[in-house]
């Protein structure tokens, strides 16, 4: 080539760099920010399997993170089994999961890049209404963005959740993580832990309060660790023998394995609040014999059917029959710092992505010990199901 040309050439080159950096940024603003790698399941049942999608580029207020572990939760296989009603497919589920920052919006306050996130059930509220301003959003007047199966605020782009590898998030509805706790065990803390914190506060559970957790899940177990931290007594309604020793490792007082409705009559009267956990039909009316006048049944599991509920159970003795979902922003904040300062973080079976179909079988048999939790980033990206 001869000399006089090669200035051309580089000023050609720079002039194409110019335009590639330039339709980068573009592409960026269309919303074509993040290529994302998950696990979705493609219609109901499943099985889940790898799936590419796209995030939103990261807005003013955006924070966009690198998923390092997303927790699996029994509400998940529901959705994916069409449990609750139909569902939006493909579906990628999760709605544990924690991470590490990797760009941050413009507006940005509370997060840099680097920073521990979490992120839980919901992603974004009205913001208007007067849950969303006391910090329940998770009750919002007008539906909370649930973070998977459902449309995101703008009622068209589809939500997918934390089985994947990246994550795009409104700093508003993301959380920090204790510095001291291990990210794979925080997880289940963005569902399970809040969801038994919250009426474990509500019912100012603390010493010399009887406490009986129905059921040792994932939930199960957080209502254990957070209700003995607080100070209660606390008992485990069981119908697995072999998690008796944990149950009392993990803070519980008492064991009591229950096969039939005969088996909770020794323990009529005996507690302040139950939690019933249970993700499967059971007889509700011969657990409510086992409250206090003037106790209290606070729902957190969710079967796929109604329950029958006797009214002579609840009459006798002015008991209570209530439900609780998650927690907001602020009171899963609470939590997470409580749970830093306790110590206190989920037991956990860490797993491949490609062990989560078998997961979900393991999970509806109640032989977890005692939450699923994936290890994302490449390992998602390696699955084969
Ligand atoms: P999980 O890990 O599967 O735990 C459920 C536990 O229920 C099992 O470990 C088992 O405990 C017991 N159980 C299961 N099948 C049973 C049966 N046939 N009879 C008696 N006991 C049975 O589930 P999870 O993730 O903790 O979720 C539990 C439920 O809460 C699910 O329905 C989920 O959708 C719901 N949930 C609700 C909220 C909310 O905001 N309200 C949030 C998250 C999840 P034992 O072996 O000890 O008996
Ligand atoms: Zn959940
Ligand atoms: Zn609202």
């Amino acid at each position: 080539m001869h000399e006089l040309h090669r200035p051309r050439i580089n000023q050609l080159q720079r002039f194409l760099f110019k335009i590639e950096l330039i339709q980068r940024r573009d592409k960026k603003k269309d919303g074509n920010f993040m290529r994302v790698r998950g696990l979705a399941a493609m219609q109901a049942g499943g099985p889940l399997v790898p799936y590419e999608f796209e995030r939103r580029a990261v807005g003013a207020k955006d924070v966009a993170f690198k998923i390092s572990h997303a927790g699996i939760c029994h509400s998940d296989i529901h959705q994916v089994k069409e449990e609750w009603g139909p569902a939006l497919f493909p579906m990628v589920p999760g709605h544990e999961i924690v991470g590490f920052v990797s760009e941050v919006g413009s507006e940005v306050k509370n997060f840099k890049v680097g920073d521990r996130i979490g992120v839980g059930v919901f992603i974004d509220s009205c913001r208007e209404c007067e849950p969303c301003k006391s910090g329940l959003q998770q009750y919002c007047d007008k539906g909370m963005t649930g973070t998977y199966n459902g449309y995101e605020r703008d009622g068209k782009t589809v939500a997918f959740g934390g089985y994947s590898n990246g994550f795009v998030i409104n700093e508003d509805y993301a959380l920090q993580i204790p510095s001291n706790l291990e990210m794979a065990e925080v997880a289940p803390l963005l569902c399970a832990g809040i969801t038994l914190y919250s009426p474990i506060r509500y019912f100012n559970t603390g010493p010399g309060k009887q406490v009986g957790v129905m059921g040792l899940g994932g939930l199960g177990h957080m209502g254990v660790k957070f209700a003995a931290a607080l100070g209660a007594e606390v008992t485990v309604l069981s119908h697995s023998e072999s998690k008796r020793e944990d149950a009392l490792r993990m803070g519980a007082k008492e064991f009591i394995v229950v096969k039939n409705p005969e088996d909770l009559k020794p323990h009529r009267r005996k507690f302040d609040l139950l939690l019933n956990t249970v993700s499967a039909q059971l007889d509700i009316n011969s657990y409510i014999q086992t409250l206090k006048i003037n106790g209290t049944m606070a729902n957190v599991g969710l079967p796929d059917s109604p329950y029958s509920v006797n009214a002579g159970a609840l009459v006798d003795g002015r008991k209570s029959l209530t439900g609780s979902m998650i927690g907001g922003i602020p009171e899963i904040q609470e939590m997470l710092d409580f749970a830093g300062k306790h110590n206190i973080t989920t037991d956990i079976e860490l797993i491949k992505a490609d062990y989560v179909n078998q997961a979900y079988l393991r999970t509806v048999a109640s032989d977890v010990k005692y939450s699923f939790v994936i290890v994302t980033g490449k390992q998602i990206g390696r699955a084969h199901v």
